[in-house]
């Protein structure tokens, strides 16, 4: 399939093809390739693009070799509960031949104890809303000095909805080191400064 063409290893490739994913969608046959080689990207991309497995498919690429320690190695921040859901749903989906792969879903609204349980256990990926997330990283229940990758999912929703300081304080939580993917569906002149402050020379992805 058009997936072959992306570098990625047999086991995702067979998890796509069972998926019923024939084809790779244009904003992944962009955004893979540039993930794999480590670059920061912000693409523009609505729902329904395929956007998740975008970013998803380079994560669980890098991180197959990092299963046997839990800590949180990739960091996905998403402007609603219901989004959190879909997105962690989709992670888990296309992980399935990542043994042990532990993906926790930190949004607010929900009950802290079971998200502090997790936590203790560790995790490999943290799907989360920015104020929950926040919350972790103030109390230190949420560590990221391990952390390599960082995904602004629907990063101008976020800043509609008042997460641009709280954002700011996250990603300063986070290691300079890290690779830095950011998915807008339009890009206000907030989106750029976010993309100026936090991106490393950003490739710009369009559809
Ligand atoms: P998203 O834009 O990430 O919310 O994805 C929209 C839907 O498309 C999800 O249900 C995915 O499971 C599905 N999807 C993602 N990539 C592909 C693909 N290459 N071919 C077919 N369906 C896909």
């Amino acid at each position: 399939s058009g997936f072959a063409a992306l570098s990625l290893s047999a086991d995702l490739l067979q998890v796509v093809n069972e998926l019923g994913y024939s084809q790779p969608t244009p904003i992944q046959s962009q955004s893979i390739p540039l993930l794999l080689q480590g670059k920061d990207i912000i693409a523009q991309s609505k729902t329904g693009s395929g956007k998740t497995a975008a970013f998803t498919l380079p994560l669980l690429e890098k991180m197959r070799t990092r299963l046997a320690r839990r800590s949180v190695s990739a960091l996905i921040l998403c402007p609603t509960r219901e989004l959190c859901a879909q997105v962690a749903r989709e992670i888990r989906k296309l992980g399935r031949k990542h043994p042990g792969l532990q993906v926790l879903i930190l949004s607010g609204g929900m009950p802290m104890g079971p998200q502090l349980g997790s936590l203790e256990r560790g995790v490999h990926i943290v799907v989360g809303t920015p104020g929950r997330v926040l919350d972790h990283l103030t109390r230190g229940s949420l560590q990221l000095q391990n952390l390599q990758n960082v995904v602004l999912d629907e990063a101008d929703r976020m800043l509609e909805m008042g997460f641009q300081e709280d954002l700011e304080k996250i990603l300063s939580f986070t290691p300079a080191e890290r690779q830095t993917v950011l998915f807008s569906a339009t890009f206000p002149g907030t989106i750029e400064t976010l993309s100026r402050a936090y991106q490393k020379n950003p490739t710009r992805v369009t559809i």
